[in-house]
């Protein structure tokens, strides 16, 4: 028996829920039936439960992502364990160049707002269990592992706990994240480098409380960020994101955790003030992952399986959430003009409006990665002269603050037009 939807998202992760959750406010009025197919299990009924705890990996979603999350209906929900940023403190140890970003001076009420990744999975994923059916169906645990996508309509075969069964779409979205198996098996090319590190990610409190600040401090082994969050046991509570050169990695893991704290106190300095605590430590293989081809007939590449890019400068998520809104800005236009879906000129029109986005904030965190990981004589220089010339130009710094959250492109409508 096969199945027909109108939109089939594979891969229920952060951006594929995402992309979910922004079409159901209209699924009814557009009459538009939507399948998210997840190989992992769907949390259980009920309302969202926030466990805090020592072990959960954040993500700094920039200020602009908050208008589509109110359109959605979930910011109130989400805004019960999110930590805003008040100030995003950059800075370059042993030498001379800092510069500081203020919400207040940027008249907005935070530069962005840090959020545990399971907590935003929790909202997404009970909003779709909760008000999901009938438009928007949550199919999981579930595997896609064949795709055929043509223009008149794609085919999945799924596998769902050892039995297979056939979908039908208009448009498919790829959303199954960087190691895309799929994305190979429809041979879409893309481009891959090493930046021959590591990104290590663990929670860590301090001795005094984080007052908002995000700070973003470059050593010469890689850049060190961190992120403020919500006190635990009453200790103020921050999100590591430590990158090190690839031959490191293994040592700094196995260090204890009194001499890991150390090895950071030693490397990040006491600006923050003392790491105390630190829980469970994750690492990732960094890389830039770009596919070369976006769009197919009937198919959209979103999220990682698109684009992976350096964390240094928070916003993988961020740019993948701007694709997901302008994406579901088309749908919903198209529908409602009762356009097909997967007409290949109009997903060649987005992914050309995407591009745009994604080369400029590809380069700024490949760019500001190099320039701040390389120490070649001279470099050190201009970089500290560049932060410093920033903190003293205004101008310059409302640009750069406006560009990191996420500001500079249009705002989504997320409804339909009258
Ligand atoms: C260390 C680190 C720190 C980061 N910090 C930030 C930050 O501060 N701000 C920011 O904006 N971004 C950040 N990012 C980037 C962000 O984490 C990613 O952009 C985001 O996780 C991408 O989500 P995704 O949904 O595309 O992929 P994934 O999270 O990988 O989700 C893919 C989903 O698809 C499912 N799936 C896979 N294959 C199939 C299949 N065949 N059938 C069905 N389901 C399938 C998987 O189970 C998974 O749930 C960071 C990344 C790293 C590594």
């Amino acid at each position: 028996m096969t199945t027909d939807y109108d939109l089939l998202i594979v891969g229920g992760g952060m951006v594929g829920a995402s992309l979910a959750c922004a079409l159901l406010p209209v699924a009814q009025t557009l009459n538009l039936k939507v399948a998210v197919v997840e190989t992992e299990a769907p949390p259980g009924p009920g309302e969202p439960v926030f466990q805090p705890s020592y072990d959960t990996r954040s993500t700094a979603l920039a200020y602009g992502v908050r208008a589509a999350f109110e359109r959605m209906g979930l910011w109130d929900t989400l805004a019960e364990h999110l930590t805003p940023i008040d100030h995003i403190h950059v800075s370059d140890r042993g030498h001379f160049g800092a510069t500081r970003l203020n919400a207040q001076r940027e008249q907005v009420p935070a530069l962005g707002y840090v959020v545990e990744n399971h907590w935003l999975g929790q909202v997404l994923l009970s909003r779709l269990g909760r008000d999901g059916a009938p438009w928007v169906e949550f199919i999981a645990p579930a595997e896609v592992v064949d795709l055929d996508n043509r223009s008149d309509g794609c085919t999945a075969v799924l596998n769902e706990e050892g039995r297979e069964r056939q979908v039908r779409a208009g448009l498919v979205v790829l959303a199954d994240g960087g190691r895309s198996a799929l994305r190979e098996r429809l041979g879409i090319g893309y481009s891959q480098s090493s930046y021959d590190q590591h990104a290590l990610v663990a929670n860590v409190s301090l001795d005094r409380p984080h007052a908002g600040v995000a700070y973003e401090r470059f050593t010469d082994t890689g850049p060190i960020a961190l992120l403020p969050g919500e006190d635990l046991d009453g200790q103020a509570r921050c999100g590591l994101v430590w990158t090190l050169p690839e031959d490191q990695v293994e040592e700094v893991l196995a260090l204890s955790d009194q001499a890991f704290l150390d090895r950071l106190q030693q490397r990040f300095g006491y600006r923050a003030g003392r790491f105390i605590r630190v829980g469970e430590r994750f690492h990732y293989p960094l890389k830039l992952v770009l596919a070369q081809e976006q769009v197919r007939a009937g198919l959209v590449v979103l999220g990682n399986a698109a684009h992976a890019l350096h964390p240094i400068a928070g916003q993988g998520f961020n740019l993948a959430f701007r694709g997901v809104t302008a994406l579901a800005d088309l749908i919903i236009e198209r529908r409602h003009q009762g356009l097909p879906l997967g007409d290949l000129h109009a997903l060649q029109a987005f992914e050309a409006a995407r591009r745009g986005d994604q080369f400029r904030t590809i380069q700024f965190s490949d760019l500001t990665m190099k320039l701040f990981t390389h120490e070649r004589p001279g470099l050190a220089l201009l970089r500290d002269v560049g932060l410093n010339a920033l903190e003293c130009c205004p101008l310059a710094k409302t640009l750069l603050t406006r560009a990191a959250m996420g500001l500079s492109e249009p705002a989504p409508r997320l409804r339909v037009s009258d």
